[in-house]
């Protein structure tokens, strides 16, 4: 369980006392929360569990991820690097997004589709 938590009104150290189901106006699905209580002057104060913080950390850290992803990729298209669809290489027919191909190295011009460089299909 959580550790101790101190108590808002009197300074006291507060003592888990159980998981407490919200349910309810605006949530149709439940999920609990830690009750602890201040064994001095009876406040209570509601806690989400660990487990949630973190889940919800770790959301926010994939939403930002993503964002960053999103971001590195329109700066790559914007550059010229990339292009926002995948498409056939016209040397190898591997599919890509880059400028130059991985495989075979052909450079195709992003703005026309058109094969600037031939690619070698052996390289290896
Ligand atoms: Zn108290
Ligand atoms: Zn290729």
């Amino acid at each position: 369980m959580g550790e101790k938590k101190t108590c808002p009104a009197c300074g006291g150290a507060m003592e888990y006392e159980r998981l407490v189901r919200m349910t309810g106006w605006t949530d149709p699905g439940s999920f609990p929360m830690e009750l602890h209580t201040c064994p001095k002057c009876g406040r209570g104060e509601l806690y989400l569990p660990r487990e949630e913080l973190e889940r919800r950390a770790a959301e926010r850290r994939e939403e930002a991820e993503d964002r960053a992803w999103l971001l590195a990729f329109q700066e790559k298209v914007r550059a010229g690097e990339i292009s926002p669809q995948l498409f056939l290489c016209p040397t190898c027919g591997n599919l890509r997004r880059d400028r130059k191909c991985p495989i075979c190295g052909s450079v195709v011009d992003l703005k026309t589709m058109e094969e600037t460089m031939p690619g070698d299909p052996d390289r290896k």
